[in-house]
């Protein structure tokens, strides 16, 4: 199995950048307040600009490790026994429009990946239109994001790419239920929503492995992603229903900076 880097500039920064990676707080739980900065996918506040909106979105701005990047299908590697194990499976969620997303809160303790003989608990779940990372400068109509949480608050996303196609049965749930504006919460306005987690990834574990950032502010670098190689489906009808939406919160490709796309911990 080979490893492959890319080079492109600051290497040296890049490990020192790494080094200094530490525990992260949940923005999406101490966000909540009125005193969040305001952000966008555009205009004045969009992407280029979240930097300047506040100190604390510096890394938006600065970081030489941030996400979403350019995938290349040949780095993708095996789910190798050892290297990752993801544990999901059927539960109830809550669903919230926080304004950038739908989110789907997971309260059950036993959705978790384990890393490096590390677990990390599923925390929420939401979507992007279109994808933020690409394969092969290929972007998807959808990619969802599984936020997993260690005991030490380290971060680990798990990306899944959606492609169209069939219904998706496993996410039927959750699409006939999005809530269309922010603010209303299905956690407080209507019953939660069951759905088969284990079902919704795919079944082949392939793997891009690497280390980067929260794709929103604050930017958080030392977010461990492993984006699922083999992309799931979902039908047009489903994928409008979240894109009606939001018709566009990605983020646009950062530069990889040398980062290696590999599976084993560093
Ligand atoms: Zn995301």
């Amino acid at each position: 199995m080979h490893t492959s880097k890319r080079h492109l500039a600051g290497v040296a920064a890049v490990a020192v950048a790494m080094a200094s990676v530490g525990a992260l707080a949940l923005p999406w739980s101490a966000d909540k307040g009125a005193s969040a900065p305001h952000w966008a996918y555009s205009g004045e506040a969009g992407p280029a600009h979240w930097a300047a909106l506040d100190p604390s979105y510096s890394a938006c701005g600065i970081g030489l490790a941030q996400s979403p990047i350019d995938l290349e299908s040949h780095d993708a590697k095996p789910g190798k026994a050892g290297a990752f194990r993801i544990d999901y499976e059927k539960g109830d969620v809550a669903l919230v429009n926080n304004g950038h997303t739908v989110q789907a809160n997971v309260t059950d303790p036993n959705d978790a990946v384990v890393y490096d003989g590390d677990t990390y608990h599923l925390a929420q779940f939401h979507f992007h239109s279109p994808s933020e990372h690409t394969t092969d400068k290929t972007r998807f109509p959808l990619e969802i994001h599984f936020v997993n949480q260690d005991g030490a608050k380290h971060i680990l996303v798990v990306g899944v790419m959606v492609k169209l196609g069939e219904e998706n049965p496993s996410l039927a749930p959750v699409f006939h239920s999005l809530p269309p504006a922010a603010g209303h919460a299905s956690a407080s306005a209507g019953p939660p929503v069951s759905v088969d987690l284990a079902s919704v990834l795919p079944k082949n574990h392939e793997a891009y492995v690497y280390r980067g950032s929260l794709t929103t502010p604050p930017c958080t670098e030392g977010v461990r992603w492993i984006v699922l190689a083999h992309p799931i489906q979902m039908s047009q009808a489903q994928v409008a229903s979240f894109s009606t939406l939001f018709p566009d919160n990605h983020r646009p490709l950062q530069n990889v900076n040398g980062r290696e796309i590999d599976d084993d911990p560093d």
